[in-house]
């Protein structure tokens, strides 16, 4: 049916591209582009040897450069562009589809190189050109930010007249065996879990030191885990696209080993993106220290367990007060055996692909900018039962205090 452009050839990129060769009816025609162009030849390798019928092309291109990404795309032509390069490529991905007048799709939003910090605002200032373009770009199609929206949009659409509270809980039950490893692109992860955290309440953001709001919760199918409250970018257009919020959190668990260790290289210095001078050349000590760890793309093989992550809202229906989870278990050895990555890639990657589905099938066709929780949830829902995210609902959950 379409052809898609997928930019990156990480462990997300990886998931992307096998579930679009499983969905050749809507992919018939795939093109991977990144920096190193033999991690999209191996991609493309290890996809074509589980007999896929979706034609297959790889390319070399460098997306900080507009001219480089529409050139690209005016050779391949494809109907949609699928970012998961990284999010500092994002503004520029969006600058080359508008010249071209291609959708685009990602899963991440823009954050500058040099500041860590994520904010919707330089997308959302597209929303005007992307209109006037006649393209649409959906914000946020992986799993948190993403699923986790399409969850709300479906818990406001079925069951809720107003959605008041909303926890969003990532709990990744997996080990890797190693002391200290991070699930997706180190730099960005450790910008993360780093940062100050913040919550929304009463249409105010409120900031609290990293790591300071500490939580235990009871996950089905992996146990009790400490989780912690994180700055994370769906609440931020949550909070505006769901009607009653009054408060939106986001926890994500982390393990004793993990935390004593990034405290250790946040002490040490070797978390600072700032550059430093060392034998004569610049370095950022992160992207040193990303060097040094286990590529993420790596550690399919050896993690074991399961990640479960969901939304838990509280609200209204019809005057009487209403509790409920939706949430979604993935298990990293299933993920591997079905696609060579764990169930973090794969958690992004199937909703990036389902995304991309969404606008190339037209149902999810709407010229402007938007966040994922702005669509219809019903066929997105549908597409992650198909897909390998199957949801699960609990109409009593246990709360976050
Ligand atoms: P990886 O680091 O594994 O892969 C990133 C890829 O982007 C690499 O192949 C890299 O190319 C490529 N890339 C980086 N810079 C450029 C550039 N200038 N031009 C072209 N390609 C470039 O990351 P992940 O796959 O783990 O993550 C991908 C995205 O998914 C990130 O934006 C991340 O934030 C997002 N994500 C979203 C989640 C969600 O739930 N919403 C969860 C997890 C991740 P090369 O290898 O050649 O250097």
């Amino acid at each position: 049916m379409g052809k898609a452009l997928i930019i990156g050839a990480g462990g997300v990129a990886g998931v992307v591209v096998h579930k679009c060769c499983q969905n050749s009816e809507v992919f018939s025609e795939i093109c991977i582009a990144s920096r190193t162009k033999s991690k999209c030849d191996a991609l493309k390798a290890s996809a074509e040897a589980k007999g896929t019928k979706t034609k297959i092309t790889t390319a070399q291109v460098d997306a900080d450069n507009v001219p480089e990404l529409v050139a690209l795309i005016n050779k391949e032509k494809p109907d949609i562009v699928i970012n998961v390069a990284l999010p500092y490529q994002d503004l520029t991905i969006m600058d080359a589809c508008l010249e071209t007048k291609t959708d685009y799709v990602d899963t991440a939003n823009y954050e500058h190189p040099d500041t860590a910090k994520f904010e919707y605002k330089y997308q959302w200032a597209y929303r005007e050109k992307f209109e006037k373009a006649g393209i649409t770009a959906l914000l946020g199609s992986g799993f948190d930010p993403g699923v986790t929206g399409v969850f709300c949009a479906y818990a406001q659409k079925h069951y809720f007249d107003e959605i008041n509270y909303i926890d969003i809980l990532d709990c990744n039950g997996g080990d890797h065996g190693y002391p200290f490893a991070t699930n997706f692109n180190p730099e960005i992860n450790i910008r993360e879990v780093s940062a100050k955290g913040s919550y929304i309440e009463d249409g105010k953001w409120v900031e609290t030191e990293p790591m300071e709001i500490k939580r235990v919760y009871n996950f089905e199918e992996v146990g009790e885990k400490d989780m912690y409250l994180l700055h994370h970018e769906e609440l931020e257009s949550l909070a505006l696209n769901i009607k009653g919020i009054k408060r939106i959190r986001f926890f994500m668990t982390f393990g004793q080993s993990y935390l004593t260790h990034l405290k250790c290289l946040e002490n040490v210095g070797m978390t600072s993106i700032k550059p430093i001078m060392y034998e004569g050349k610049e370095i950022v000590p992160l992207q040193f220290l990303k060097a040094v760890l286990p590529d993420p793309a790596s550690l399919g093989p050896r993690t074991v367990g399961k990640t479960n992550i969901g939304c838990i809202c509280t609200g209204k229906k019809d005057g009487k007060e209403v509790h409920y989870k939706v949430f979604n278990v993935c298990d990293h050895q299933e993920c591997y055996k079905e696609v060579g990555s764990q169930a973090i890639s794969y958690t992004t990657g199937v909703p990036a692909m389902i995304g991309a589905m969404m606008v190339m099938t037209g149902k999810w066709k709407k010229p402007g900018v938007y966040n994922i929780e702005e669509f219809d949830p019903d066929p997105f829902m549908d597409a992650l039962n198909k897909w390998g995210l199957p949801w699960r609902e609990d109409f009593n959950p246990a709360l976050v205090d």
